[in-house]
């Protein structure tokens, strides 16, 4: 059976850390192209316990400048090429993200070329990167996968992206970080998965020294709550709806099955775990050995 589009949760997480869920990263493949969306922190280790590398990605997007979208960019580059990738990266992001990625690959100059002069291996290209500004639209030379780039509202980081993703006629909608926006209400009609992120605001309380109520208001307003991801989910008419970006990473995904459940959404519902693999249109989800029809 061939896999028209595949699509690889990485890293579900967010900025605190958790053994469970590695910061942002998910993988999506069609035709034997590779696109890696976001590197976030453990990436390089989550790809190859997912059975890629580095070193065998087409493309990285970037959807935004925060650090937990990127952090782990040069790692990412350094371990590709011992990993033995022997062509450049090309790597898209919004403008911020990329003088992000640019500073820590500018950063790294001198020792890049104490590696490449004294280690001596056999190719130095897998080390170089093009970086190209991600824009509204779709992204070219990627074959027959389709990732079209839509601007979504995580203010004040700006631009922020969202990307619809299509292949054989298969359609998954991915929010990146945002807060409930048209252009995402939009993009998620009638797609055959919606892969979004999520603020879990019952499970964010108050916490002295750590977070105060303006801390949780201000970050819960420039993401989604669970109340909010069902509603977006019923009123687009997705066929699956996965939750990603879990904020915070520990939450109860019991718990927040039933919230959802309680927001109105009632389609097939995947609290989205590291290493989790979907495929369409096989509706097929593959974790942990086992596989399910959705
Ligand atoms: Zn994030
Ligand atoms: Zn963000």
């Amino acid at each position: 059976m061939t896999t028209d589009l595949a699509f690889t949760f990485l890293g579900t997480g967010a900025p605190p850390v958790s053994l469970r869920r590695a910061g942002p990263a998910h993988l999506v493949e069609a035709g034997g192209i590779k696109v890696l969306v976001d590197c976030g922190s453990g990436v390089s280790q989550r790809l190859v316990a997912a059975g890629h590398a580095g070193a065998g990605i087409d493309a990285l997007i970037v959807t935004h400048e925060h650090s937990d979208h990127l952090v782990d960019f040069y790692q990412l580059v350094v371990s590709a090429w011992h990993q033995g990738r022997n062509r450049p990266w090309r790597v898209l992001a919004p403008q911020p993200a990329l003088a992000n990625m640019r500073g820590q690959y500018e950063a790294f100059a001198r020792e890049r070329a104490l590696r490449i002069a004294f280690e001596k291996r056999p190719d130095a290209t897998g080390l170089e990167v093009a970086f190209e500004e991600l824009r509204e639209g779709r992204v070219s030379g990627l074959g027959g996968l389709s990732i079209e780039a839509f601007l979504v509202d995580h203010k004040p980081v700006e631009p922020a992206f969202g990307l619809a993703l299509s292949a054989g006629g298969s359609r998954i909608v991915f929010s990146g970080d945002t807060r409930l926006t048209p252009s995402l209400e939009q993009a998620a009609q009638g797609c055959d998965l919606l892969v979004c992120e999520v603020f879990v605001d019952s499970q964010m309380p108050v916490v002295a020294g750590v977070r105060s109520a303006q801390t949780v208001a201000s970050v819960q307003s420039y993401h989604m709550t669970p109340a909010v991801v069902a509603g977006l989910a019923s009123r687009a008419g997705v066929e699956a709806l996965a939750l990603t970006h879990l904020v915070p990473p520990g939450a109860d995904t019991a718990a927040l099955f039933a919230e959802i459940r309680a927001g109105g959404y009632a389609g097939p519902l995947i609290v989205g775990e590291d290493l989790m693999r979907l495929e369409l249109p096989a509706r097929l989800l593959r974790w942990n050995g086992a596989a399910l029809g959705l």
